[in-house]
């Protein structure tokens, strides 16, 4: 058989695979096709202008999942060649490649906004997966077992962050028969802001340029299409407009004491895992959200004084009381997964950007540095609130080394072990207790003696050396 009838083999296989698969993710909502088609045509008929960044957010979203199932927002069917991505893998060599992300941990978190993940877990649960594995992974899991996802071109994830994505794609790449990538980024690289450290961090980005050139030859060989410079150039560009856009409206929202925003819907945009990096509408996406914020701060009435936290990692994402609650009491200002922590990239130099982007990735390094990170740029009196699952190797087992080095810089910080998918140990009476002792610390802190300190990203730093 040759390369193109192998490709051909896998897109016919695929045709059929995901029409299967979009009527049961229908079947768990319990609609049929053509309720489907209807609402999908009325999500997609108005033009985006006039919409809210929250709402083109959500369309772009939208539409690049049914497209991962062939459908078009006309309801159309339309071949999309799709690749399984895991959080943080870079997305723009996709887009310059016509391949759509397919972030299983996204679809994850859907299933527990829509309150369908308890099932999906049980399913993995019961096919061996341990309950105290990642609960985006274990939903995504059962979403495999049961068919659900539509069926990938090509895997690809990276070995940062999330220690089991690389795992759980080597389990779906042997039930679908599909090929994956897994991108090796070295550890511990944003540390290097001094001088001898640049080699380091130097060899750490020819190390991951080279693998993305890679991955380009990868998609050539198992989709067969061909890479096209002036179309990553292009993905690039859209990709930095997006970064100035969010990070002018992370600043403004900040600094300017002016939070004219509910922050637990803010955390939803999660920009810096998002898929969206390098398509042209996150560009208006970012930048409607600034001119919100502007308009709310010339608008709206001042917010009562309220202590102001800024939130690590993610939040639940089942029906939940919590974030309301704080919401009542305190202002959450900023948060971990919104930072943008990299400078612009040279659209001219598109591997060696992108690897520089991905190595430099704070959260990829000692706590002590990432915290360190956050001591340089938090205003002073606000708080930080870790919303850490319990499942999560990464992050939750550093709680407790986090709350020692903040101690010491004198920035109140909760640790509070949920969850964002899995709600069965939920527990909001008690959470509530600490969250109340929290604020009321909060309050009791002279609050905006340091307004106006300007962020100083390491990376910065480390350019100006
Ligand atoms: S909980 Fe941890 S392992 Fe799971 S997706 Fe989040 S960062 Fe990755």
């Amino acid at each position: 058989m040759t390369r193109e009838d192998q490709i051909a083999r896998v897109i016919d296989e695929n045709t059929g695979q995901r029409a299967v698969q979009f009527k049961n993710f229908l079947s768990l909502l319990g609609i049929g096709e053509e309720a489907a088609n209807d609402y999908i045509r009325s999500r997609h008929d108005r033009p985006a202008t006039g919409l809210s960044a929250s709402q083109k957010r959500g369309r772009l979203l939208a539409e690049q999942f049914i497209r991962c199932y062939n459908k078009t927002p006309d309801c159309t069917e339309r071949y999309q060649r799709v690749a399984w991505r895991s959080l943080f893998m870079p997305t723009e060599i996709m887009y310059a490649m016509d391949i759509m992300p397919f972030t299983t941990e996204m679809a994850a978190a859907q299933f527990a906004r829509m309150g369908r993940q308890i099932e999906r877990m049980e399913t993995a649960e019961e096919n061996h997966f341990s309950q105290d594995l990642c609960s985006f992974i274990r939903t995504a899991a059962g979403a495999v077992i049961e068919d659900l996802f539509p069926t990938p071109d090509i895997l690809v994830t990276s070995s940062h962050l999330c220690d089991p994505s690389a795992k759980f794609a080597g389990f779906a790449s042997i039930k679908y028969k599909r090929p994956e990538f897994v991108l090796d980024i070295p550890y511990g690289i944003y540390g290097g802001v001094y001088e001898h450290d640049v080699t380091r961090i130097e060899e750490a980005v020819e190390y991951v340029a080279e693998q993305f050139k890679d991955l380009v030859g990868f998609i050539t060989l198992h989709t067969g299409v061909e890479f096209h410079e002036e179309r990553l150039r292009q993905v690039m560009e859209w990709s930095n407009q997006a970064r100035k856009w969010m990070k002018t409206g992370n600043e403004f929202s900040y600094y300017e004491g002016t939070p004219v925003f509910r922050g637990s819907k803010d955390i939803d945009y999660a920009a810096n895992l998002m898929q969206t990096w390098g398509t042209e509408k996150i560009v208006d996406v970012y930048r409607t959200r600034y001119e919100e914020f502007v308009r709310g701060a010339e608008t709206s009435e001042p917010l009562p004084d309220r202590p102001r936290i800024h939130w690590y990692h993610l939040k639940p994402y089942y029906k939940n009381n919590l974030m309301g609650y704080i919401e009542e009491h305190a202002v959450i200002a900023s948060n971990m997964v919104n930072s943008i922590y990299w400078d612009d990239m040279d659209p001219d130099d598109p591997f060696r950007s992108l690897a520089r982007r991905t190595v430099m990735m704070p959260g990829y390094c000692p706590v002590s540095v990432r915290a360190k990170l956050t001591t340089q740029w938090m205003v002073e009196g606000d708080g930080i609130i870790a919303f850490y699952p319990k499942s999560c190797r990464h992050f939750h087992s550093s709680s407790r080394i986090e709350s020692e080095i903040f101690k010491e810089a004198n920035i109140p910080y909760l640790a509070i072990d949920g969850d964002c998918i899995d709600n069965r140990g939920d527990d909001f009476a008690v959470v509530k207790t600490r969250v109340d002792r929290f604020i009321k610390g909060l309050k009791r802190m002279k609050t905006g003696a340091g307004r106006g300190r300007q962020p100083k990203y390491v990376q910065q730093v480390f350019d100006r050396k």
